[in-house]
């Protein structure tokens, strides 16, 4: 083809392309692709948990978990969760109803109290930093925002974040404290570290001596496949490594469960642990123990688990293949956008051509399609491509999810083949 009769076939394109987006907005759709939260099926499916624990309110040890104590969370869940979190039961605390809340509090603390091998409290440091692997998740940006840590976006890679880069920053600057990390099937691209990442995060040296690994697992179990990812056990690393109090490992049951009412676990050192647990026991007498006794009398065991995320995974697996078809269908060969295909979590990572995301997403909000803000997986609101858009398709149900990504695929085709023209 001449690059006359290239150009002819674009603007062929080109006309296609507005013509759809002009039937897209005409049929005045309300459709939201933006948060990752659990559809209303598949909070039925814990539904049972409403009338526990029923006529008992005693727990395996005989704690009345109606009243005050405990800080340590219930035994009999710390259990069911040990191995979904891969940490030893005397190193893991059942807490509240959020681990996003119990990160927030490790940097609170952090910062007005001196953490175990810390000099001083962050907040007496003249800079603080985290290393922040990108794309990644909203709301460990905001939590960094809100506390005036700077942040040092990294580059995510296939196996992990670019470690020979976190290496190099880790041992370069004192101020560098922490890094975020989800490790399994992370927001939003679905990542799983290898085998060698942990370790190297494990071992590396740091010019801190009270650098932190905020390791968010919070999707330790839920796998989209037959072939569930392992990751290897960061905490066995680190105490292998010489680095025992390195990580603070984070995980939740709001997506096994109730989002709202679930149950967060913290897990690390014993050192690490009772720190957390001398800062926990000035803020609260104790964590909701009714709800972790109806958690493990529901739950059961590990594979009570396992069993009810694969529920979970009849629920979603047909929703992200229909992601996956469509944006085959529709934008399969074109180079407009290519997608990551995720074995687990909650998202897909849809990435444009450079300078296009936040048009895109501007667009399909005209015709009535919210996605979440483009940048929002960057720092500071600011993916300097301007080309990752982060999807949610959990919630919607499958027709209105199928008719958002329909509209998402035309408003990629309108603002790259506009873009290509120019
Ligand atoms: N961490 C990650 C990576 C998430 O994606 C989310 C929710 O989307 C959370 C934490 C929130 O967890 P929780 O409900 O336990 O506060």
């Amino acid at each position: 083809m001449t690059t006359e009769q290239s150009h002819d076939a674009l603007e062929g394109q080109f006309e296609r392309a507005q013509k759809d987006y002009a039937d897209l907005a005409a049929r005045g759709l309300s459709l939201d692709l933006t948060r990752g939260k659990p559809a209303p099926e598949q909070l039925d499916l814990s539904e049972a948990l409403l009338g526990l624990p029923g006529d008992t309110h005693t727990a395996a040890d005989g704690t009345d978990v109606r009243n005050y104590g405990g800080l340590q969370g219930l035994p009999e869940l710390r259990e069911i969760f040990a191995g979904v979190l891969q940490t030893p039961v005397g190193q893991l605390l059942a807490l509240g109803n959020s681990s996003l809340e119990l990160m927030h509090d490790s940097i609170v603390h952090a910062l007005l109290g001196v953490l175990p091998g810390s000099e001083r409290r962050w907040v007496d440091e003249e800079r603080i930093a985290f290393l922040c692997p990108v794309p990644g998740y909203d709301r460990h940006f905001a939590l960094c925002e809100r506390f005036g840590i700077e942040m040092i976006p990294v580059a995510m890679t296939p196996e992990g974040p670019d470690m020979d880069e976190v290496e190099r920053l880790a041992a370069a600057d004192p101020a560098v404290k922490g890094i975020w990390c989800v490790p399994k099937y992370s927001n939003p691209d679905g990542v799983s570290y290898s085998d060698e990442t942990v370790a190297r995060l494990a071992a590396m040296p740091t010019a801190a001596p009270d650098f932190r690994i905020f390791w968010d697992n919070a999707y330790a179990a839920h796998h989209l496949t037959d072939e569930p990812v392992e990751i290897a056990d960061v905490l066995a690393a680190c105490a292998d490594s010489g680095n025992p109090d390195r990580v603070f490992v984070f995980g939740s049951s709001s997506k096994i469960t109730f989002a709202g009412s679930g149950v967060a676990f913290f897990g690390s050192s014993p050192a690490n642990v009772k720190w957390l647990l001398a800062n926990n026991s000035k803020r609260s007498i104790g964590p909701d123990k009714v709800n972790q006794l109806r958690h493990a009398q529901f739950l059961r065991d590990e594979a009570g688990v396992r069993a009810h995320m694969d529920r979970q995974r009849d629920l979603l697996r047909p929703k992200f293949d229909a992601v996956q078809r469509i944006l085959e269908a529709e934008l399969g060969g074109t180079g407009l956008a290519t997608w990551t295909e995720p074995k687990g979590g909650y998202f897909v990572t849809l990435r444009v051509q450079d300078g296009c995301a936040k048009e895109v997403v501007r667009r399909a909000s005209e015709a009535g399609i919210v996605l979440t803000p483009a940048g929002a997986t960057h720092p500071y609101g600011d993916d300097p491509d301007d080309a990752t858009i982060r999807i949610a398709p959990s919630y919607p149900g499958q027709e209105d999810l199928e008719q958002a990504m329909h509209g998402l695929t035309v408003c990629v085709r309108l603002v790259g083949i506009e873009k290509q023209l120019k």
